[in-house]
């Protein structure tokens, strides 16, 4: 059974941690609470941490795009200094972090749709703005997985996230301390994964390995920018398709033609949204375990985050609305 590194995620305290919000309140998130035991986490209150009690009066983000000030209409107060010094020594002192789950639409750290009021005591707002903290998170982390705990409720995003913290843990673990080997041993576990998010990143991942001359250090800091732009985006249906048809190659000359059609026939009901990805992946785990393949059975695209956190994915977007 794969035993899967901890991500350390930075996440915003209010969101299962602290009653630390505006109004006293806590967040609720089925899907941080699960993650808890699987994650290292970083929780931190932006507004908090820059001397603004619980309960305060709340802030808000004024002014131009591209120049928002934040600012406490009750009291006049422009925090944005206090804020950005905040979130700029806080972001310098983080360790190797795998990712971010902040709080959706707050003026701290919400990551988009963020109310941005036209003046201090104008009710006119816009909702394009991005919280202080959220904007230098993306500032100092672009290729980092960063997602809002509202967003984290779509499966297709939530099952993104958790599969590139997980992929990203694991590297950082063979960046720390792991060999040349732990290297190709990871590039092979995560080829089709790989391939799916980009075909091109990962043979020049795969190209960078077959040069065992350079010095070790050098292959591990280019792989890890390479595995980052890999994992920035996200795989697309006809992607996930292309890894299934290459699933299909290893057993096409042992199956029926029945069974070929049948798979067939679901890759094409896949291809039109009428089902999900994992139908044919049950498909094919079944044959690997008839034909014993191994080579297959060891690839993270079948598991790419603990089990527990897979299964209850479709509860969680009944419960969290
Ligand atoms: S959204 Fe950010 S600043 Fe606001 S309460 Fe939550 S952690 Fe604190």
């Amino acid at each position: 059974m794969r035993k899967f590194e901890k991500p350390r995620i930075v996440s915003s305290k209010c969101i299962e941690f602290e009653s630390c919000r505006y109004n006293g309140l806590i967040i609720k998130s089925n899907m941080v609470k699960n993650l808890k035991k699987h994650a290292e986490f970083y929780p931190v209150c932006p507004e908090v941490e820059i001397g603004l009690g619980i309960p305060r009066d709340p802030v808000r983000i004024v002014g131009k795009e591209g120049k928002p000030q934040m600012i406490q209409p009750t009291t006049g107060k422009n925090l944005t200094k206090k804020m950005n010094e905040f979130s700029n020594s806080f972001l310098k002192h983080l360790d190797d972090v795998d990712g971010f789950i902040l709080k959706n639409r707050s003026p701290s750290c919400g990551i988009k749709n963020v109310k941005r009021y036209y003046g201090i005591k104008n009710t006119g707002s816009i909702r394009d703005g991005v919280g202080l903290f959220a904007q230098m998170v993306k500032e100092k982390f672009p290729d980092l997985p960063l997602e809002d705990e509202g967003r984290l409720r779509n499966l297709i995003i939530r099952e993104n996230f958790l599969t590139r913290i997980f992929t990203l843990a694991e590297f950082r673990k063979i960046k720390e301390s792991g060999t040349f080997n732990d290297l190709v041993e990871f590039q092979s576990r995560n080829k089709f994964l790989l391939l799916s998010y980009h075909q091109e990143h990962m043979r020049s991942m795969g190209r960078l390995l077959s040069n065992a001359n350079k010095p070790l250090e050098s292959i591990k800091k280019q792989y890890g920018k390479l595995l980052l732009q890999t994992l920035s985006g996200n795989p697309k249906i006809t992607s996930n398709i292309n890894v299934l048809m290459h699933f299909l190659g290893y057993f096409s000359g042992d199956l029926s033609t029945e069974e070929k059609s049948f798979f067939l026939e679901n890759l094409q009901r896949y291809r039109e949204g009428r089902i999900p990805l994992l139908v044919n992946l049950n498909l094919i785990k079944s044959w690997i375990i008839r034909f014993g393949e191994e080579y297959l059975d060891k690839q993270t695209f079948f598991q790419p985050y603990p089990k527990d956190m897979m299964q209850i994915t479709f509860i969680y977007d009944k419960m969290d609305k």
